[in-house]
């Protein structure tokens, strides 16, 4: 039999879209031919979207699970709390404002049976607006620099991840988290296929100007400490320029006299660079520690195994005999 697939779905206030949600998701399931669970994961709901989860719930036992949250704590940690709640062996994510149809399950799922870890997925058509998309492009840039892995659209949430993935991203305990960049970290092979997009027709876009600005500041922090290091590059760079600008001044006032120097206003100039560019560089070291703080706190698991062959079934092979002269 086919492994099962979990759908997991963050909703807040999206009480009008619930039931069109709801019933297209079972209409993908039950097409699909192979057990299919919906985790409906409601993210403190101020409107009907709570009591509507729960009636599914009940209704659909087995196939929409209810995952109802205290408050709400933003998409990705929605997010996290569904992936916990699944099963499947694969887990596909989806935004509950059916701007990602849930019509293109199916194909994810088959491009994942092909034996991929993730399958993202690129908005044809992206039906949003002018800022968002330069936004979008600007990080995409980024965390294809930083994470090496080449994909086009991290901000598309329709993906499909294998399973150990899911569970290697649920031993993360950081707070802020970008699902699918915090996926990139322990994925070998992905591939991306493009999918159609569609306007928002019901509820508003959860994302405030400050909500979105919170979001790409969690995003850049986890995915890379560069900007720690800017700053001494940034250091390095005025100080440097600043002592260049010193030699300048030297040879220019010998040749030409001190009148040209302007009476030394030229020198002051040159030092404070010097002194601006020291001040950034110590800043610079701060920050290096600072990042390697923030990696252990973070204390992620040094490596995640996948699977271990060749182990002899049913015994247990002690690592140091009893009664050895091996001394710890
Ligand atoms: N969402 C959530 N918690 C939040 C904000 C959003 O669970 O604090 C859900 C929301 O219900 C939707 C998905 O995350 O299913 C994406 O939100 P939205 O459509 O508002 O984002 P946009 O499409 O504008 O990026
Ligand atoms: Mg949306």
């Amino acid at each position: 039999m086919d492994s099962l697939v979990s759908v997991v779905i963050p909703v807040y206030n999206e009480e009008q879209n619930l039931e069109d949600l709801v019933r297209r998701c079972l209409a993908v399931c039950s097409q699909m031919k192979r057990p299919c669970e919906v985790i409906l994961v409601d993210d403190g709901s101020r409107d009907k979207s709570a009591t509507m989860i729960l009636e599914a719930g009940e209704r659909h036992g087995g196939k929409i699970v209810g995952v109802l949250l205290n408050r709400n704590y933003g998409q990705h940690s929605a997010i996290m709390a569904g992936f916990s709640e699944s099963r499947g062996e694969i887990v596909v994510t989806l935004d509950a404002d059916l701007q990602n149809p849930p019509e293109e399950i199916p194909r994810l799922v088959a491009k994942m049976d092909e034996g991929y870890d993730v399958v993202a997925t690129q908005r044809v058509n992206r039906q949003d607006s002018l800022f968002r998309k330069l936004a979008s492009k600007l990080i995409n840039r980024v965390a294809q620099k930083t994470t090496g892995v080449k994909m086009t659209d991290y901000g598309c949430m329709l993906r499909a991840y294998r399973r150990h993935i899911v569970d290697a991203m649920l031993q993360c305990h950081e707070r802020s988290t970008f699902v699918p960049i915090l996926a990139n970290g322990f994925t070998r092979n992905t591939t991306e296929i493009p999918v159609r997009h569609s306007e928002r027709t019901k509820g508003k876009s959860k994302y405030s100007l400050w909500k979105l600005i919170n979001l790409q500041f969690d995003l850049l922090t986890s995915m890379t400490m560069f900007p720690l290091r800017a700053l001494s590059i940034l250091g390095v760079a005025v100080a440097v320029l600043g002592i260049g600008f010193g030699i300048m001044l030297l040879v220019m006032r010998s040749v030409y006299g001190p009148e040209w120097a302007a009476q030394g206003v030229f020198t002051l100039f040159s030092i404070l660079f010097i002194f601006i560019g020291a001040q950034f560089v110590g800043m610079g070291l701060l920050g290096e520690y600072i990042g390697r703080i923030y990696s252990d706190v973070r204390a992620r698991p040094r490596y995640f195994v996948q699977q271990v062959v060749g182990r002899e079934k049913d015994k247990d092979v002690p690592r140091i005999k009893k009664g050895s002269d091996v001394t710890i």
